[in-house]
């Protein structure tokens, strides 16, 4: 089974679709990562959905990549004494340490970390950024403020801080169970929220020891401006809209998106857009023009995979939203704009063996109508850098190890395929070779490219590049 686009589809499991029927449609429908938001999970439905996961995987034959996503540090206000208050712009209101409940001009904040960190001037975002305060008076354990918009507050709103930084870790005590959790089930990536800094990524990766990916979810113009360094720390990213378009002014979000989209790319990491793309298809089997066109974007980009959230967790469309968003992306890549964009966008190979080989690889590749690339790949980076090129040609990641495959399911244009390792050229050869053809990439008389590191079996660089007819008997020719 095959699919006919280059970027991923992520699609969120929820109580619209966490039965074996449903996933086994959805993973057939285009899914190639399924995403588990702990948000909503329990630790039994998080293992029962990586069960069901891995059985449709067996089922089909084809790696599937899993994503447990961490809830984070979300900040919520305490509670009013009559459940709501009305509020007036102009008016003064004040968040504070005391738990009593609050009243019409103060309410309880409880994050003592927050009243140390605020300053005058600071923005404070309620509800979605329905209410907007601005800090005018800091204290250690009460700050004044005075609202700027809003009309209405109710007990434990969100609370988010576009200017504020705070002095906590991204994991929370229920983070770190969670985490430990998923790390005990076969999983592939785990997704931090709310980070602000690097350092935040780092505790992260200290509990997985390299056991799962980690993908950095940017939701916070904090780490928008260090964007940089925290891709360099991440095996991936998240453009996690939602939450960033409520901590920005919403009209900065699609700039911030497209230099997110290209740093990740130039770094050679996956990127996921991610929220409210299909979202009209959470109620209409039709989505509007515009969020067809905000797909299309992302994948006119080159972005490794799009998302859906509520669509398809909660929805009354899942299966439909998958196959809209798969039709959209294998639409916009046949369209005649798309490899020049694409080619526009390349980056130039890092100086080391395994980048100039799989540039070269993607221009013989281009050059000669080549059937496909074919890249053995045991950890996996090699099969990144062969995407980072964004080649026009199919790319078959092979790796003799599963975790690899599934995680790589991620990433743009990697068709992935656990086979074990070969021992000496003319096997990797002809492994690629019936491989190239079995899974529906190249037929007898084609050529192929192959990248490869030997002596083989032992992990180091990419230092092979081999042109190879495939035989009639789908083994190689020359
Ligand atoms: P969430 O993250 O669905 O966990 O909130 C995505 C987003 O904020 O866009
Ligand atoms: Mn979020």
């Amino acid at each position: 089974m095959r699919r006919n686009r280059k970027a991923k589809i992520v699609a969120t499991l929820g109580p619209a679709s966490s039965s074996p029927e449903k996933i086994d449609e959805l993973f057939r429908a285009g899914v190639d990562v399924f995403r588990i938001n702990m948000s909503h999970a329990t630790h039994e439905g998080m293992r029962a959905l990586v069960r069901t996961i891995r059985e449709v995987e067996l089922r089909y034959g084809r790696p599937i990549g899993i994503l447990v996503d961490l809830q984070g540090p979300k900040l919520r206000l305490g509670s009013f004494e009559s459940g709501s208050v009305e509020i007036a712009p102009g008016q003064s209101f004040v968040l504070d340490s005391d738990p009593a409940p609050g009243g019409p001009d103060r309410v309880y904040l409880p994050h003592p970390e927050i009243l140390e960190a605020l300053e005058a001037g600071h923005h404070i975002l309620l509800d979605d950024g329905k209410v907007r305060l601005e800090v005018t008076k800091a204290e250690p354990d009460r700050a004044e403020t005075t609202v700027l918009a809003g009309r209405r507050l109710s007990n434990r709103k969100g609370v988010s801080l576009p200017n504020t930084v705070l002095r906590v870790g991204a994991l929370t005590e229920k983070d770190r169970k969670d985490l430990e959790a998923a790390l005990r089930e076969e999983i592939d990536w785990i997704a931090l929220s709310f980070i602000q800094r690097p350092e935040d990524v780092a505790e992260a990766r200290k509990i997985a020891r390299g056991k799962v990916g980690i993908m950095s979810k940017i939701e916070k113009p904090q780490a928008v401006e260090r964007i940089e360094e925290i891709i360099e720390i991440s095996d991936s990213i998240m453009i996690a809209r939602g939450d960033l378009g409520v901590e920005m002014p919403i009209e900065l979000v699609p700039g911030a998106q497209k230099r997110i989209t290209r740093a990740a790319r130039r770094a050679g990491k996956p990127v996921v857009v991610a929220t409210q793309m299909l979202e009209s298809m959470i109620t209409a089997p039709v989505p509007t023009r515009a969020e067809v066109s905000d797909v299309a974007t992302a994948v006119f980009e080159g972005a490794d995979a799009v998302m859906l959230s509520a669509e398809s967790a909660a929805g009354e469309y899942p299966v439909l939203a998958v196959e809209t968003m798969s039709r959209i992306a294998e639409q916009i890549e046949q369209d005649q704009l798309y490899q020049q964009i694409i080619h526009s966008q390349r980056n130039e190979p890092e100086s080391t063996g395994a980048d100039t080989i799989t540039a070269a690889a993607r221009q013989i590749a281009e050059t000669l109508h080549l059937a496909a690339i074919v890249c053995f790949t045991s950890s996996g980076s090699t099969g990144l850098r062969a995407a980072r090129e964004r080649p026009h040609v199919p790319v078959i990641a092979l790796s003799p190890v599963p975790q690899t495959a599934r995680r790589l399911a991620l990433t743009w244009g990697l068709h992935c395929v656990v086979s074990a390792d070969v021992h000496d050229v003319d096997e990797m050869v002809d492994r690629a070779s019936r491989i190239a053809v079995e899974e529906g990439f190249a037929t007898p008389g084609q050529r192929i490219i192959i990248t490869a590191g030997v002596p083989f079996g032992t992990p180091g660089a990419t230092n092979l590049l081999r042109l190879a007819f495939v035989g009639s008997d789908g083994l190689s020719g020359i």
